[in-house]
């Protein structure tokens, strides 16, 4: 018990019970359970929420079972291009890269631009080039690959367009395809900071050079310690169209909401225009909301009183 909390996501999607062996269930909560301890045991020994939550993305990146570093879906040139951001809501700092093919944990090189370079945003070769010239591990290509998203892909990629990682399963009868999951962690530290961060591989088949809202913040990731702090996942295209992050934030600020009120407005906002996904969000005392509009989100949370929850399905 502490005066702190966490919250994590491994992207929304559209699973439906029993599409898992209990094995592959397990493994699914395992993962996330790991990822929060990773950075709970930061905050318990009072560190910063912004080391907390690049800590729990690290350890989502690494794991194959999720669309972010290692197991990240494939765009429309058979390439893994992945994009993430952090933002620390003690100063509004924040770093984000896209598009990038190299960062073993993007999460740490998005870091890097918060904390090393006068900007917010960079894209391409030249986040790459930033990333190596900050020590950032740098890893060839292939290390992304992962044979089951690239059978999807194959399998997929005459279809119409970019579908959606949550699609995977209905899309995708032929190969087992359970592989989901943009990753987000969101963090309330000792001291009263909050942070988010939000790391992901982006949508399958997408079209070369597409960014999603991940790395856009206020679109993906927000956190100001007035607030909450938010980590987002689905389509993110709808998601970038109407600042979702960013409107929890206000919606608290503005209106007086309770970061369930906001978290569940805004989710409401993205099914209007017809998108799907959800969220995770954690205020400046603490409370944790979890809202989403699809059948599944891969989350987890330990709250204030230290209770422990990792979920998959509605
Ligand atoms: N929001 C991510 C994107 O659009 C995908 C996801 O969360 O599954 O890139």
């Amino acid at each position: 018990m502490g005066n702190y909390a966490i919250a994590i996501h491994g992207g929304a999607g559209r699973l439906m019970t029993g599409v898992f062996t209990p094995e592959q269930e397990k493994a699914y909560h395992d993962k996330l359970a790991e990822a929060l301890q990773a950075g709970y045991a930061i905050l318990a020994h009072d560190g910063t929420a912004v080391d907390a939550v690049e800590a729990s993305v690290r350890v989502l990146e690494d794991s194959p079972l999720f669309n972010a570093g290692k197991g990240s879906v494939f765009n429309c040139e058979g390439q893994n291009e992945m994009d993430a951001s952090i933002m620390n809501g003690k100063n509004l700092k924040a770093g984000a890269i896209a598009a990038v093919h190299t960062i073993r944990n993007p999460v740490s090189g998005a870091r890097a631009v918060m904390e090393k370079s006068t900007h917010v945003l960079l894209a391409g070769a030249g986040a790459e080039k930033f990333a190596k010239e900050c020590g950032i591990e740098i890893v060839p290509p292939s290390y992304f690959y992962d044979e089951e998203r690239y059978q999807h892909w194959l399998a997929t990629k005459d279809m119409e367009g970019a579908s959606w990682a949550g699609d995977t399963y209905l899309t995708n009868q032929a190969t087992t395809g359970k592989k989901f999951g943009t990753v987000g962690c969101v963090a309330l530290d000792s001291a009263g900071n909050l942070a988010a961060a939000t790391s992901t591989g982006g949508v399958n088949n997408k079209k070369f050079g597409r960014i999603g809202d991940s790395p856009i913040i206020g679109a993906g990731t927000y956190a100001d310690n007035k607030t909450c702090a938010v980590s987002c996942t689905g389509e993110g295209e709808y998601f970038i169209r109407q600042s979702i992050a960013f409107d929890v934030s206000a919606l608290i600020e503005y209106k007086g909401f309770t970061v369930a009120q906001a978290a569940t407005e805004a989710i409401k906002k993205v099914a209007q225009l017809g998108g799907e996904g959800g969220l995770i969000a954690i205020d400046n005392k603490g409370n944790i909301s979890v809202p989403f509009n699809t059948s599944s989100m891969f989350r987890g949370w330990i709250n204030m009183e230290g209770e422990k929850f990792t979920g998959v399905f509605r």
